[in-house]
Order: structure tokens, then sequence, then C-alpha cells
């Protein structure tokens, strides 16, 4: 029997990249996979055609529409919550509009998902959100407001692992460094500077992190929780 056979997933930000890949983890390891989606419709049909996922539209920076996707989509055996953005710039000249956004897509979201998620789950419950190894270290300018969203959801799953760890729900972060995916592209212009700061100098695969997700979803990480698991070719060492 496939590890995830019966089992129902909720991918937040399913549609591309990181999210996809553990979309079609998740499904070719037998799950009912649900992912969400807001600005690449395309990308989610191909995706939900090649898998057999259902999709849902849902813009993560609407909070009620969050909440009843994941309502909807209950009782649910695993969340994860992928999507996020990076906004990068000077700080004196961003718009503040665009931080608040940011903030509601990549903190938000993940913390009402998550709640919403626990009121359902049985005993065994994973609640999985992707973080960014940017939570431990900032190494450059620019990113202040990233670096804060994921510094942000290392609390909330401190804090969630105690609310839900009684119920036999666990919360834990994945923590990804640079990742070959179209936010972050492995022949991008940054390529060079971020490969300065790793031990393993090369741009993560999607399905690398997929594979730690999909360890924690399972049935030998039961007793892991309220922790960050990072995997970034010790960019953050
Ligand atoms: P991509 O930009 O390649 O993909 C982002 C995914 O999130 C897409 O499926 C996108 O869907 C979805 N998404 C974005 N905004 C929204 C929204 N408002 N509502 C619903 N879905 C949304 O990003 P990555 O795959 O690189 O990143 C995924 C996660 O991993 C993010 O949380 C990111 O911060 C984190 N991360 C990435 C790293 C990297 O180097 N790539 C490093 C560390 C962390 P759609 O296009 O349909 O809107």
């Amino acid at each position: 029997m496939a590890e995830f056979e019966g089992k129902s997933v909720l991918v937040l930000g399913g549609s591309r990249g990181i999210g996809a890949a553990i979309v079609r983890r998740f499904a070719a390891d037998g799950a009912e996979v649900t992912f969400t989606y807001s600005g690449s419709p395309e990308a989610a049909e191909t995706l939900a055609n090649e898998t057999g996922a259902k999709t849902v539209r849902t813009d993560s920076a609407d909070r009620d529409a969050v909440i009843a996707t994941v309502r909807e989509s209950g009782p649910l055996d695993v969340l994860v919550v992928n999507a996020g953005i990076l906004i990068f710039g000077d700080a004196l000249e961003q718009d503040p509009d665009a931080i608040d956004r940011l903030i509601s897509i990549n903190v938000n979201a993940p913390y009402h998902a998550s709640v919403e998620a626990a009121r359902s789950m049985q005993e065994g419950g994973r609640i999985i959100v992707i973080g960014s190894v940017n939570g431990d270290r900032m190494p450059v300018p620019g990113m202040a407001a990233y670096a804060l969203s994921k510094s942000a959801l290392q609390g909330m799953a401190r804090g969630l692992a105690r609310d839900f760890g009684p119920r036999g729900i666990t919360v834990n972060v994945v923590q990804p460094g640079p990742i070959d995916t179209d936010a972050n592209p492995a022949d991008g212009p940054m390529k060079d500077l971020l490969h300065g700061f790793m031990a393993i100098k090369r741009h993560g695969r999607p399905e690398e992190v997929a594979g730690m997700v999909s360890w924690l979803a399972g049935p030998e990480a039961g007793f892991v929780t309220g922790a960050m698991h990072t995997i970034d070719g010790a960019f953050g060492a």
C-alpha cells in the first residue's frame, strides 16, 4: 500500500515550484491531494491533470477565503502551507501596502490556515509550513520583510505545537535555502552570491524539499514537533 493511501492532503500554493513538487510527491504516494493557486491557472490545471489532484483558486492574501478553503477541504490528515512571496528592494522605498500583503500571505495565512485545519484534524494530523533559512540568517540587504515573515513562522510553530500536541497533531517548519524555482532560478543573477554562502554550492531541487515534507508527514515523525527543519546546503551554518 502506498505510504499516504487514503490520506487527505491540502497544499496551499501548489501550482508551481516547491509546492508543485509537494503535490506530485503526495499524489505519487497515494494521497487525495487538493492544492490552491492564485495567479497561475494554467500551471494549476496542467498539474491537476498530471497528478489527479483537485484545485481551488484561493488567494492566500484573503484570510477569509483561506479559512473557507481549509474548512471545506477538511478534515485533513496533512496541511502544507507553501504559498509565499518575496519582495526585494530598498526598505525606505517599498510600498507599505505591498509589505502588508507579503505579511498577509507569508504569516497571516499560515496561522489562520493551521488553526482552521486543526479544528477537524484527527490524532496523527500534520501541519507543515514552508519557511526559509532566511528566518535564521539574512546575509544581504533588501529582504527584511521577507526575513521577518519567515522568522514569525518559527514562533508560530513553537506555539501551535503546544496547543495541538496533546491531540497528537504536529506542527513543523521546513526551512529551505536557495531552491531552483521561478522565484529563485538556479541560473539567476543571484547565483554566485548565494552559492558563496553555502557548503554545497548549488541550488536545491524542489523534490528535495518535498522529500523532507513527506517524511515529516509520515508515521516516523510523530515525535517531531515545534521544530525548524533546515534544508539549505549549509547556507545558514
Ligand atoms: P514560486 O514563486 O516558484 O511559487 C510560489 C507558489 O506559491 C506558486 O504555486 C504560487 O501560485 C503560490 N502563491 C504565491 N502567492 C500566492 C497567493 N497569494 N495565493 C495562493 N498561492 C500563492 O516560489 P517557490 O516555489 O520558490 O517558493 C515556495 C515557498 O518556499 C515560499 O513560501 C518561499 O518563501 C519558500 N522558499 C523558497 C526558496 C527558494 O529559493 N525558492 C527558499 C526558501 C523558502 P500562483 O502562481 O498560482 O499564484
